[in-house]
């Protein structure tokens, strides 16, 4: 019996070089046929979104240590070292596991044959094939690679890409059910849903990728940024060219995902909501005019309330159950909302003063690090560091709401002629309905109320953004 290879593929940001898995299936099968192995297996992992410290379990590597531990595999093939290997930490745990079975392992640079006592000790030192071979193998696959993109050509590796079936000479061909799905994913991005909330609901509804796992946002996202959804394919040196496939998506719908992907505001897009409150950022304080703040209190009960803390400095008197304000207010918006003034006069999303307040934003991020690099220098006072903070923090926050509410606007145009409580009650996503909030509502003021009452609708005053009060 020949020697059985498993090729070894990993996609990551730590890895500087950019070969795509395609790339790397193919050095892998250059290699094993340089060395006379059969190729077994293909494994890949996405490590996209982790860090360079990420301990983040690799699905396929850990299924490649067991079918060596099962005496499946005697060989691997991978670009570099660093693909099977993130940490010296894991090497040596690897190198325990794999040295009773006699492990070789190949790359482009190095070789390590476990079962020799200069393998085991002085391993990733030796390199049995010279440079010049391993720079042959990298042109033959960037050329090809090169020839493919300028025929569009699909490049995938071991795996098919979501909505397409390859057919063979890099065509392919739509499926139909999946490439539904991605509509369906970009309308609701689009919408002003999170790539978790999407996440989370195919979860429910039994949709994986291709290779049968859960979707998650980071995988989602690279997904959706695939132009090969637009039917074309990318390459550094050929450009974008069409493919040999049907588009899924409209090119201004993937140029509007794209768009909203690199918007370093949604950066923690897809985490679990960062608030936990549909009201903060937008209720006050009737008495002192300070932002009220979410917060439980001795029995775990969610309220709103105005604190005295050194930040807020607030009076400290107003405190209200935040389900029974939630309740009044969502009342109220789903009321207004169903009147038809209301959203006609909503307009369309200006594009450029759209860019002007993501850039405004970036600026002011920008500012507050250096701010505090200077604090943190000495060659700012304290006041002054304070004093300018919060004009910065303030002009931040502005921007931000302004893009809340064009983002809001697409979310009214979306739901315009729908029945607005379903829509609601269909969302159960915290991102959407505070884009909607922010849409029609300026602020929620809380009052004192009136004594002995549990709960006075009168003492909540929602100011409406086009400046009436109810
Ligand atoms: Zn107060």
């Amino acid at each position: 019996m020949g020697i059985r290879a498993a090729i070894y593929c990993r996609i990551s940001e730590d890895q500087q070089d950019g070969w795509g898995v395609g790339d790397q299936e193919e050095h892998g099968r250059q290699l094993a046929q340089l060395m006379g192995w059969e190729v077994v297996g293909v494994y890949v992992d996405n490590d996209l979104g982790a860090t360079v410290r990420s301990r983040k379990p690799r699905r396929d590597y850990e299924r490649l240590r067991r079918e060596i531990q099962g005496g499946l595999i005697d060989a691997i093939c991978v670009t570099e070292m660093s693909r099977l290997h993130r940490r010296p930490l894991e090497w040596h745990q690897f190198r325990e596991l794999a040295a009773p079975f006699k492990l070789k392992i190949k790359s482009l640079t190095d070789y390590i044959d476990l079962e020799t006592g200069e393998g085991v000790f002085a391993a990733n030192l030796r390199a049995d094939i010279d440079e010049e071979e391993a720079e042959q193998i990298r042109r033959r696959v960037l050329r090809r690679a090169l020839s493919d993109a300028k025929a569009g050509k699909a490049h995938h590796g071991a795996y098919r890409p979501f909505g397409y079936q390859p057919v063979g000479d890099g065509a392919l061909e739509v499926v139909e059910e999946e490439a539904g799905l991605i509509r369906e994913a970009t309308l609701r991005l689009l919408q002003g849903e999170t790539l978790g909330g999407i996440c989370a609901d195919w979860q429910k509804r039994g949709i994986t990728t291709t290779t049968g796992r859960s979707w998650r946002p980071t995988p989602l996202r690279a997904s959706l940024m695939r132009p090969a959804l637009i039917g074309c394919r990318e390459h550094p040196e050929v450009g974008r060219v069409r493919g040999r496939w049907p588009a899924i998506l409209s090119e201004d719908e993937w140029e509007r995902l794209q768009f909203m992907f690199k918007d370093p505001d949604r950066q923690n897009h897809g985490r679990v909501n960062v608030r936990s409150y549909l009201l903060t950022g937008f209720i006050y304080c009737g008495l002192c005019g300070k932002p009220l703040r979410g917060g439980p209190r001795k029995g775990g009960e969610r309220s709103y309330c105005c604190r005295q803390d050194v930040v807020v400095r607030g009076c400290g008197r107003i405190r209200r159950k935040a389900d029974l304000v939630d309740e009044e207010v969502v009342k109220r918006l789903l009321y207004r909302l169903d009147s038809d003034a209301l959203r006609s006069g909503l307009g369309a999303v200006d594009d450029d003063a759209d860019a002007a307040d993501r850039d405004e934003v970036a600026w002011c991020k920008t500012r507050l690090t250096q701010l505090a690099d200077d604090y943190a220098d000495d060659t700012l006072t304290k006041p002054e560091y304070l004093r300018q903070k919060r004009r910065l923090t303030e002009r931040m926050e502005a921007a931000k709401r302004r893009r809340d509410s064009r983002r809001a606007s697409h979310i009214l145009a979306s739901i315009d002629g729908e029945p607005v409580r379903e829509e609601w009650e269909r969302h159960d996503d915290l991102d959407w309905r505070r884009a909607l909030i922010a849409a029609v509502i300026e602020s929620v003021t809380v009052h004192p109320q009136r004594v002995r009452v549990k709960f006075d609708p009168d003492a909540i005053v929602v100011l409406w953004k086009d400046g009436v009060r109810r």
